[in-house]
């Protein structure tokens, strides 16, 4: 911890030092995209993107599950979304899963998480077909690769069940975009809706 605080007390000289007008930032904040990926550690949007402050406004959820819309229960999820393509009026949606994911792992492995209930709420919270289920049977290292992709793909259309995201899709003013970035290789790779698969960027 101390490292942290260490750190976060030093961060205005680092920022002069790497000159980095932190004044600026106050008069608003412009992002290109929202990012939402998942809560790990080990996945740092802005160090994968290179995008600096104000340039990327992020979303993050264990297991980078995106809530389906509902008119009746609000959720953080959905106020962010709706922020971000609402008032901040971002271009690009980005969804990225990653591998080793501890959330999918526990939607693979289906194990005991009444320990963690909360956890395995939001996990129930999946699509009852979700394809990281299906790929239950056949979960060796490729297979496992897939469905998460796939589970990422089914993020993608729940974003669509938001209304403001529907809205702004049809009017060409906003893309929506499935990545998957591998931990261990730092590689990260982007569905093609013309091929259906993921190629590296
Ligand atoms: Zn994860």
């Amino acid at each position: 911890m101390q490292s942290l605080i260490d750190n976060a007390r030093l961060f205005p000289k680092r920022a002069a030092d790497r000159r980095t007008d932190l004044g600026r930032l106050a008069e608003g904040q412009h992002p290109e995209a929202l990012f939402i990926t998942c809560s790990d550690s080990r996945v740092v949007p802005t160090l994968i993107t290179g995008a600096g402050p104000g340039e990327l406004f992020e979303l993050r959820t264990a297991g980078n599950i995106v809530p389906v819309h509902d008119a009746e229960r609000v959720t953080a999820e959905a106020a962010t979304i709706e922020y971000a393509v609402e008032v901040l009026q971002v271009a690009n949606i980005i969804v990225c899963g990653h591998s080793h994911c501890g959330a999918v792992g526990a939607l693979l492995s289906a194990g005991d998480l009444t320990a963690i209930p909360s956890v395995q709420r939001w996990l129930a919270d999946t699509e009852p077909h979700d394809p990281v289920r299906d790929a239950m049977t056949d979960a060796d290292g490729a297979a496992i690769t897939s469905a998460v992709q796939r589970h990422v793909l089914t993020q993608l259309d729940r974003l669509r069940s938001h209304p403001s995201v529907t809205a702004r899709v049809d009017e060409g003013r906003l893309a929506l975009h499935a990545w998957f970035y591998a931990i261990d290789t730092g590689v990260v790779s982007a569905h093609r809706p013309q091929t259906g698969t993921f190629p590296p960027l």
